[in-house]
């Protein structure tokens, strides 16, 4: 048999590949990432500082006024704490695709929104 891997020609009793180091009978582990997609509309009449996001307590992300960023995370529960002149949100759901929050504020109320697309 070969090496799934990098080719290597092996005998049929190895369990690992002397070449590449691979496990034998396993298939490539694939990233199997999620996109988190942080999406600020863009609003011109207001003094708008960045609004800070936290992201399953770990990962810190600054979102400009009318810029996206974009997370990949590993799919299940997901927690984003939003926060932005003194306005927070939080988001608490299940990610298991690609997901586009839509981040900004509300123009009269001026609290600060994220809404899941
Ligand atoms: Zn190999």
């Amino acid at each position: 048999m070969f090496c799934s891997y990098c080719g290597e020609k092996l005998p049929d009793t190895a369990l690992f590949c002397h070449k590449c180091g691979a496990k034998i009978g396993s298939a490539p582990t694939v990233a199997n990432k999620v996109k988190l997609i942080l999406d600020r509309a863009s609003q011109v009449y207001l003094v708008n500082p960045p609004i800070k996001a936290v992201v399953n307590g770990t990962i810190y992300v600054s979102i400009e006024n009318g810029h996206t960023e974009t997370v990949e995370l590993d799919p299940g529960p997901c927690v984003v704490e939003l926060s932005g002149s003194f306005r927070k949100a939080k988001l608490e759901f299940d990610l298991q695709k690609d997901t586009v929050i839509q981040i900004g504020f509300n123009r009269i109320s001026g609290k600060l929104t994220a809404t899941i697309k």
